[in-house]
């Protein structure tokens, strides 16, 4: 029977006043009873507007009906078959601009929690199930994904599934990519992306670790080695900064470097190696998911007064809903309509000051969100001892520099052909951030899983 309330099963999650004096996962996952109630408010609709909006097109009612009926690892199943990385994709996408966004159920209430749900099944599966996945039959050419973020993983899924021999390239000691070194551990444990990583290992892919395309190997080379095609999923590393005075003084941060410290060289346990400096006030500039994680991360670490500074308002705020409250639960201050000016230093060369500069809203940009506009004679200080920069990324240029064949665009963004992601250099392709810059975990998935396709097609072309 449809369960008829107008609400989602609320998210259980660790208590508010603890959870920042620690690191661990805020969100708790639904029990069996919370999601199987949540389960019958989908409505199974006939056009299934849900699917359609999921970059993956994961048969979301379907899952959702195995859950109702309990059959639960039938629900893995049908998620696994689109995605590689089910718990973390119910943990982090925007569900609430994507596949909730279009869900029957939000017309006259909540969307379904069709999120909250996947990250059940996959949690489910994994504690019930500790078999290793059966390596898959590779009969079919040797293929060379680069990076070991979603894209990168998402297409060496769907290659190694269909019988192709994958060798996945990563520069770092560790396999994830921005689900290891920047979303921090009280979002997504790094157990989980481990577990999800660990499957793709048994199904037969090899891996090949500290090893930078670029600088320790290039293009030619992997083709030298026999692969028939490369995929490039090297993502958007290189942090932007502002060009304001002030950038070089020591307590500035880019996000990527604070998160990295953080979470990849766990500089907040006691014994780290990797040094970082806990500040008292902490301005965090941007208003993504890397915004809040720096600025929740800094809150965990200690500090009294942790800032998002950011230029527009909280309707064009670009961060996950449940994040934003979640980081307001936890006492951080969101200054809109901000931006900031400079940053000031103290006799040692540390940060001291900020200024900054109030802000309204005129028309449109190219992004489509109104542009903002100083207010005249509006600046003011604030006194900080950490600033901490969040205000996007570019693609790390190492590979589009050593090989120049590959065309880039004015962002320094890959350019490849919208409907196979192959690039100017024949038989390489890309995905995920190195083509737009920034995107979602999900929409580098959807790239990844493309490329896959078209390589696919490309080398067994089916008559
Ligand atoms: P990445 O995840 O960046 O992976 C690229 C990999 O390639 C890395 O492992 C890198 O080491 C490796 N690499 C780079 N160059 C080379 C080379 N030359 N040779 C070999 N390997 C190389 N998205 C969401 O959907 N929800 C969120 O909540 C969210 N939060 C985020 C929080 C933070 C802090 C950040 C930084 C991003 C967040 N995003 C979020 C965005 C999302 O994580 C990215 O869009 C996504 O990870 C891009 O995937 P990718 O595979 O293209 O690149
Ligand atoms: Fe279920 Fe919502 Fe999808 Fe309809 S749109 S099938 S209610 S999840």
């Amino acid at each position: 029977m449809i369960n008829k309330s107008p609400h989602k099963s609320p998210m259980p999650t660790q208590n508010q006043k603890n959870r920042v004096f620690n690191f661990n996962e805020v969100a708790l996952g639904y029990a069996l009873e919370e999601a199987l109630s949540e389960a019958k408010r989908c409505l199974d609709c006939r056009h299934k507007p849900c699917i359609t909006e999921c970059p993956v097109e994961i048969d979301i009612p379907a899952f959702i009906r195995a859950i109702a009926d309990q059959h639960l690892d039938k629900a893995y199943r049908i998620i696994s078959d689109s995605s590689v990385l089910p718990a973390v994709c119910g943990r982090v996408c925007p569900q609430e601009s994507q596949c909730e966004a279009v869900c029957v159920r939000g017309i006259k209430g909540e969307p379904v929690a069709i999120g909250h749900l996947e990250r059940f099944v996959a949690d489910y599966y994994f504690t019930h199930h500790a078999e290793i996945a059966t390596p898959i039959t590779r009969d079919k050419e040797p293929i060379a994904v680069v990076g070991s973020g979603p894209a990168g993983l998402s297409c060496a899924h769907d290659l190694v599934k269909k019988g192709y021999q994958v060798t996945l390239f990563e520069a770092l000691h560790q396999l994830g990519g921005v689900l290891v070194y920047g979303i921090p551990e009280f979002r997504l444990p790094k157990e989980i992306v481990k577990r999800e990583i660990h499957r793709l290992i048994d199904l037969g892919v090899k891996i090949e670790k500290n090893v930078i395309i670029g600088q320790s190997l290039f293009i030619k080379d992997l083709f030298d080695m026999g692969y028939k095609a490369v995929f490039l999923g090297t993502g958007a590393g290189l942090p932007k900064f502002m060009n304001i005075p002030g950038e070089m003084l020591n307590g500035v941060y880019s996000a990527n470097e604070f998160l990295t410290r953080i979470n990849l060289m766990k500089a907040y346990q006691k014994d780290a190696e990797t040094p970082i400096f806990k500040g008292e006030r902490v301005a965090v500039i941007g208003g993504g998911n890397v915004a809040l994680d720096a600025a929740r991360s800094a809150k965990r670490l200690g500090a009294n007064h942790v800032m998002v500074i950011y230029r527009r308002s909280m309707k064009e705020l670009p961060a996950r809903i449940e994040e934003v409250h979640h980081a307001k639960d936890e006492q951080i201050q969101f200054h809109l309509l901000t931006h900031l000016k400079e940053i000031i230093g103290d006799e040692n060369g540390h940060v001291k000051r900020i200024r900054l500069v109030e802000m309204t809203l005129g028309e449109p940009d190219e992004s489509g969100r109104r542009r903002p506009i100083e207010k005249k004679d509006s600046d003011f200080f604030m006194d900080v001892d950490t600033v901490i920069m969040a205000i996007g990324t570019r693609p790390n240029p190492m590979i589009m520099q050593s090989s120049l064949e590959l065309e880039k665009n004015a962002y320094g963004c890959l350019v490849t052909d919208p409907n196979t992601g192959e690039t100017t250099m024949p038989m390489v392709y890309a995905g995920g951030d190195v083509v737009t810059g920034s995107a979602t975990v999900i929409l580098a998935m959807g790239a990844g899983r493309k490329a896959a396709k078209a390589i696919d097609e490309k080398l067994n072309p089916s008559f």
